[in-house]
């Protein structure tokens, strides 16, 4: 396998990282200091230009409206997005998009991925349930055919981004005399339907989720995702996108650049900080990680240009690079001690972003399936040992 990006890919890393330098204005960057999931006029001005100038899209095919790059580029991209700090709507663009082409009806497809590509549609994932987190096939939640339309019912938590979204993809239970894998379904609704009701969860880092209620939700007929009772397939096909999508390397490239070009400035008992042993070994012991995180995503990401649905390579990327966020966030904020860990202080560049990633990045350790559930399946799958 050659890890060597062609000289095309050289040049789309180039030419987005000169598009995202002209584009993040310091207005912007302050908006998102504040509010750091974005949401702001800033960030939704910043959005829309992304899409209008078709760089949502860079892995979509052309028949969609996209650049028509494949699974590489899509994370050459995705990795310098992450690296500016400033977010995406990644779950639509990333996840649900793709889904759709898959799975979605004509209609669906011709609803959904234009506004998702202009920046313009946003979609929150409600999966997990109270009952239902990593056992999710144990979901309750459920929709009941009645005449042209379906009725959900049921409880969500967790539903990340449903207060900012426009849709909500939902899994519910459709047949519950079947297997419980078997019997449930995917939905597109509308995230204003009458019987929907959004309550807040605060969790760290200034970042918001969701506890999201279905009384009672009347939606069309047309809300149904694909085939009825296939959801469990469309549901795991879409996390594998969104583990992969977890894993970039870019934030801790970032924060150990900025985290060496800091030790080189700054002194400390009368030398540098970048003599002090310890902190020269575990800026190498990141930078190591880094490049080997690098090069897992890349072999993820070219087994899907193969056409290959990266089971627990995307299990062992997301828990290799989750972990890896913490242990280098918390390494950096320890050599830049009292000064990294101020939230709108210096750190690295931006108004305290270090600290920021040190306490959200937390929550990828679990979102998207905790890590133990993920070396369960690198284990099982990709080691061949038995369930326990
Ligand atoms: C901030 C945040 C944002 C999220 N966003 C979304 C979202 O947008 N949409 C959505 O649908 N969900 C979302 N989630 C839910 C997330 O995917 C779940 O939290 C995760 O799947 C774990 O489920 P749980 O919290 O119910 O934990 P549980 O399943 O109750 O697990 C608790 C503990 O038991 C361990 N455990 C459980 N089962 C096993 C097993 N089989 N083997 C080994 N260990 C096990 C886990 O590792 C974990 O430490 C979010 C969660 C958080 C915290």
């Amino acid at each position: 396998m050659d890890f060597e990006l062609t000289g095309p890919q050289k040049d789309l890393v180039t030419r987005v990282r000169d598009y995202l330098a002209t584009h993040i204005t310091p207005e912007l960057t302050a908006e998102i200091a504040e509010t750091p999931e974005g949401g702001g006029p800033e960030w939704k001005a910043y959005i829309r230009q992304l899409g209008a100038d078709g760089m949502l899209g860079v892995g979509w095919p052309t028949e969609y409206g996209g650049l028509g790059h494949g699974p590489v580029e899509q994370y050459l991209f995705f990795e310098e997005i992450c690296r500016t700090g400033i977010p995406i709507p990644v779950v639509a663009v990333q996840t649900v998009a793709p889904a759709i082409m898959r799975v979605g009806t004509d209609a669906q497809k011709a609803h959904y991925l234009p506004g998702i590509l202009k920046g313009e549609i946003d979609v929150a994932i409600a999966y997990t349930e109270p009952d239902a987190g990593s056992d999710l096939a144990s979901l309750r939640t459920s929709a009941t055919r009645d005449g042209d339309e379906w009725i959900i019912d049921g409880q969500k938590v967790f539903t990340s981004g449903a207060h900012m979204a426009d849709y909500i993809w939902l899994a519910a239970r459709t047949d519950p005399d079947v297997p419980k894998h078997k019997g449930i379904s995917v939905f597109i609704i509308d995230a204003r339907s009458p019987g929907i009701s959004i309550q807040p969860t605060e969790i760290m880092g200034g970042l918001r989720t969701n506890t999201t209620f279905y009384d009672e939700v009347r939606v069309p007929a047309d809300a149904l995702v694909g085939e009825l009772n296939e959801g469990w397939s469309y549901i795991t096909t879409q996390l594998n996108y969104e583990r992969l999508a977890l894993a970039t390397a870019s934030p801790v490239e970032r924060a150990l650049e900025e985290t060496v070009a800091w030790a080189n400035e700054n002194w400390r008992n009368g030398r540098r900080v970048a003599e002090e042993p310890w902190v020269r070994d575990a800026l190498a012991a990141i930078a190591v990680d880094v490049d080997v995180l690098s090069l897992l995503n890349l072999r993820t990401a070219s087994m899907l240009a193969e056409g290959t649905v990266p089971y627990h390579d995307a299990s062992l990327n997301k828990v290799f690079a989750t972990e890896l966020h913490q242990r280098a966030f918390g390494t950096c904020l320890r050599i830049m001690g009292r000064t990294g860990g101020l939230v709108g202080g210096i750190g690295v560049s931006d108004g305290g972003r270090l600290a920021r990633w040190f306490m959200t990045d937390v929550l990828l350790t679990f979102g998207g399936g905790a890590n133990e559930v993920h070396r369960n399946i690198v284990a099982m799958i990709g080691l061949g040992m038995p369930k326990s």
